[in-house]
């Protein structure tokens, strides 16, 4: 039997360069079904103040703008929220929806928009190839590099029992813009976080069993990418910004036909059940993880200690049983990622025990 290749849907539209943000306007020009059925951004709220971007979304009949805040992943009662809202204030469907942010407004964005046209609640659709409708038009806009989020076929998000994305061909944004000058402001060590996930993308996906010649040339591009943005100080703040959009780009489309593996699967429990955000819980993972892998722990450690990055640590000390418990069951729960590190036979190396002394060492 021939093998079962799978058909990736990647985003249809990109643009990309400095500036691009302003072109904004004359990208949605042709997708306005009619005056009653709106645009609807949503920004992180971080931009509430930076008046000279958002004087730039172009704005008019009855297009909003809902500021979100991103101190919390996004969830699904957040986006069943979203979606009710839209539908009681508006006649029409919307003519799209757009993410300005990082990756949890992005995820926020897709999700909603598939959220519009698809019956029932966003939990009903976590998981893999749940979704049946396309949503309504949608476009990214990344304010911070490293998730992927921007070309990925998944919206991760935080439901009722677990965090998880939902992974469809009919998630992707329709049209992204990359515009390096967006994340220029992006604190130090959230930058860094960020980074580090595209970093993990690539140890992961170029590590993995799941590993093809797709992926490996995305992957490995990637992560030249990163290592010299983090690495090479002779960059300008710009370069440095190219880079890793581009960075975030590559190892996004790396992941997209392979898979992430044990960083990501501790990191989900950790976010889960402490509300530790996604980049440092990879950080806090990837310390501990030499065993799986030597080369990339390594390499995360040299760009860690050459931005002075403080890791906290002690942050699973004080977990109670049954945390321990939820966190360990998510982690393991998630098998694709297991299989893509450790192979087939993961359940004979991987148990409740090891990830367990895992989390306690972080
Ligand atoms: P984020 O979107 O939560 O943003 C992190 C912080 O950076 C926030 O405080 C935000 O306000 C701030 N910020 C963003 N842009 C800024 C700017 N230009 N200037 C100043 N501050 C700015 O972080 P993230 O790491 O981009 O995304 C994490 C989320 O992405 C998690 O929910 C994770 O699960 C998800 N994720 C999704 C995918 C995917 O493929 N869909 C992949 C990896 C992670
Ligand atoms: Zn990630």
């Amino acid at each position: 039997m021939p093998a079962s290749f799978r058909n990736m849907s990647l985003v249809p539209r990109v643009l990309f360069g400095i500036g691009t943000f302003d072109q904004l306007n004359s990208v949605l020009l042709s997708h306005r079904r009619n005056a009653r059925a709106p645009f609807v951004f949503l920004v992180d709220d971080v931009f509430t103040q930076r008046h000279d971007i958002v004087q730039k979304i172009p704005c008019s009949y009855d297009d909003q703008i809902i500021f979100v805040s991103t101190i919390e992943e996004p969830t699904t009662i957040q986006v069943d929220d979203l979606v009710q809202q839209i539908i009681l204030n508006y006649q029409e469907l919307p003519s799209g929806v757009i993410g300005i942010g990082g990756g949890s407004v992005m995820d926020l964005a897709k999700a909603v928009a598939l959220l519009l046209t698809n019956k029932g609640g966003a939990s009903d659709y976590q998981g893999w190839d749940l979704v049946q409708s396309p949503g309504v038009y949608s476009l990214g806009i990344p304010t911070i590099s490293g998730t992927g989020a921007e070309v990925s076929r998944t919206a991760v998000l935080k439901g009722p029992e677990m965090k998880l994305g939902i992974n469809s061909d009919f998630t992707p944004f329709d049209q992204v813009i990359l515009d390096p000058e967006l994340t220029l402001d992006v604190p130090k060590n959230q930058w860094f976080y960020t980074g580090m996930d595209c970093f993990i993308h690539c140890v992961e996906s170029l590590n993995g069993t799941f590993l093809n010649a797709f992926s490996q040339v995305h992957g490995e591009k990637a992560m030249a990418l990163c290592e010299n943005v983090f690495l090479n100080s002779k960059l300008t703040t710009l370069e440095k910004s190219e880079q890793l959009m581009m960075a975030s780009w590559l190892g996004g489309v790396s992941i997209a036909n392979s898979q992430v593996g044990i960083v990501h699967a501790l990191s989900y429990g950790l976010s889960f059940v402490k509300g530790i955000k996604h980049g440092l819980g990879n950080c806090m993972a990837i310390e501990h993880l030499e065993t799986y892998y030597p080369e990339g722990t390594k390499m995360y450690r040299k760009m860690k200690d050459s931005h002075q990055i403080d890791i906290p640590s002690g942050v699973c000390e004080h977990l109670s049983e049954r945390e321990y418990q939820q966190m360990t069951k998510i982690a393991l729960s998630l098998n694709p990622l297991w299989e893509n590190a450790l192979g087939r036979n993961w359940k004979s190396v991987v148990n409740e025990k090891v990830v367990r002394e895992l989390y306690e060492k972080m």
